[in-house]
């Protein structure tokens, strides 16, 4: 393969039924992009709505090595539409690498472009600075740090405990960079508050709720590191479960409630349920036992991969299969030094967990693995997984979803090719364009 225009176009002409849109989505997923000077936003103080760090960095550098890009924030999201591939509207979360061979930088008419290999591929739309990020708190804070919304604005992003207490090499995930990233953050001297008062939530949600006119935000997830212990003198579902009474005591139904959280006993995912959420994320993060075992060490050590697997089908009787959407980490499967050498492998071990959890109504979900690189397996894995990978993932998510007779989980806004929002994988790109039943 001669340069990375050629990988996309080898990849988009043997899979001709992924949409054009998900090749290009998952390779700036999963690599990154870099960001001329001019196409950074301000911060706050500009017109662009700029990235909010909502929880990893999703950065392929650390903050003092992106420079501009870390001062003055590349947006939150892109919007590609158009170009030599004729694009439909394609939302991509940015992953900031400034060795990308993808660059965002206006052409010689000053219009925003995205560039591959030097050729423009695609017009570049920006997200508007939001009403409700002008915005501050009584006591200063930004709605920005409070409450962050993705997903162009559909999602409210509610890190309520922005650090995990799997702590360290023998307990965090080996892709994770949660710790890091608040580390990283405090050393900048930026705000980024460790445990977020449930107070400053609720006022924060208010000023979302008054400016959001056009309703665009419609879910929030609460979620942050796993509680292994106790926070604020609570366990995991009490912890995240006090901001989901709270938020719907005080704002009843107006947004769809989710947590993010470890998989918990029965009568722990019946009180998330009791507080008010509604879908149920209890993230397997990958399905291969070896690798879980090694990938995952914290949770393999206090949970288990079975108990783990079990308590997940134990939470649909609580929740309904719909609304229990767990999540892998797409890519770490072909993470050296353990995971699987070929792609014919690593699909083949993906499409089991899908089958398994499909079979019985449970829709999982993934993002792109992105190699941060204070991670263990971002350092040795700098390129991720092939784009390969990530193209058959596609493929067989939605023929295993189809042969189970799913359609796209609720709570991820529409589905289609020019219809998603979700921005940190294009799952919802590569699925049949269709109305859910739970979409406001
Ligand atoms: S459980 Fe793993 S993936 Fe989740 S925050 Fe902790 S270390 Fe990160």
């Amino acid at each position: 393969m001669s340069s990375r225009t050629d990988l996309i176009e080898d990849l988009m002409g043997r899979f001709p039924h992924v949409p054009r849109e998900a090749v290009i989505k998952e390779d700036l997923l999963r690599g990154g992009l870099a960001f001329d000077d001019s196409a950074l936003t301000e911060n706050e103080g500009g017109d662009v709505k700029p990235k909010s760090y909502f929880i990893f960095s999703f950065d392929h550098r650390t903050l003092p090595e992106l420079g501009a890009a870390a001062l003055r924030r590349p947006p939150e999201e892109i919007v590609l539409t158009g170009g030599p591939y004729e694009l439909r509207r394609t939302v991509v979360s940015v992953r900031t690498n400034p060795d990308s061979p993808y660059r965002v930088k206006p052409d010689d008419d000053g219009r925003l472009k995205l560039f591959l290999d030097g050729r423009a591929i695609a017009e570049v739309g920006l997200p508007p600075m939001p009403d409700y990020y002008r915005h501050t708190l009584a006591n200063g804070k930004s709605v920005m740090e409070v409450a962050p919304t993705i997903q162009w604005g559909y999602l409210i992003y509610l890190t309520a405990f922005r650090v995990c207490q799997y702590f360290g090499a023998k307990e965090e995930c080996q892709y994770c960079d949660i710790n890091h990233n608040w580390r990283q953050h405090k050393q900048a001297g930026r705000p980024y508050t460790g445990v977020k008062p449930v107070d400053e939530v609720l006022e924060a949600l208010a000023i979302i709720d008054k400016y959001d006119t056009a309703r665009a935000s419609k879910a929030y997830t609460l979620t942050g590191g796993s509680i292994t212990s106790k926070v604020d003198g609570l366990a995991e579902a009490d912890f995240y479960g006090r901001y989901a009474q709270a938020i719907e005591e005080r704002f009843p139904g107006r947004w769809i409630g989710k947590v993010v959280a470890q998989a918990l006993p029965r009568a722990d995912v019946q009180r998330f349920h009791d507080y008010g959420i509604r879908i149920y994320h209890p993230n397997y993060e990958v399905w291969d036992k070896r690798l879980f075992e090694l990938y995952c060490p914290g949770k393999e050590r206090y949970v288990g991969r079975e108990e783990w697997h079990r308590r997940i089908l134990d939470s649909a009787e609580v929740f309904g299969p719909r609304n229990v959407i767990p999540n892998f980490v797409a890519g770490v499967e072909m993470a050296a030094p353990h995971g699987f050498t070929s792609v014919d492998e690593a699909i083949e071990s993906t499409a089991e967990g899908l089958q398994y959890f499909m079979s019985r109504g449970i829709t999982p979900r993934f993002t792109t693995w992105c190699p941060e690189p204070t991670t263990p397996l971002g350092r040795s894995n700098p390129q991720g997984a092939p784009l390969e990978y990530h193209i058959r993932l596609l493929e067989i998510y939605r023929a295993t979803m189809e042969a189970n007779g799913l359609s796209s989980p609720p709570g991820y806004g529409p589905a289609g090719p020019g219809r998603a929002v979700f921005s940190v994988s294009s799952f919802m790109d590569s699925l049949p364009a269709e109305p859910t039943a739970t979409e406001g």
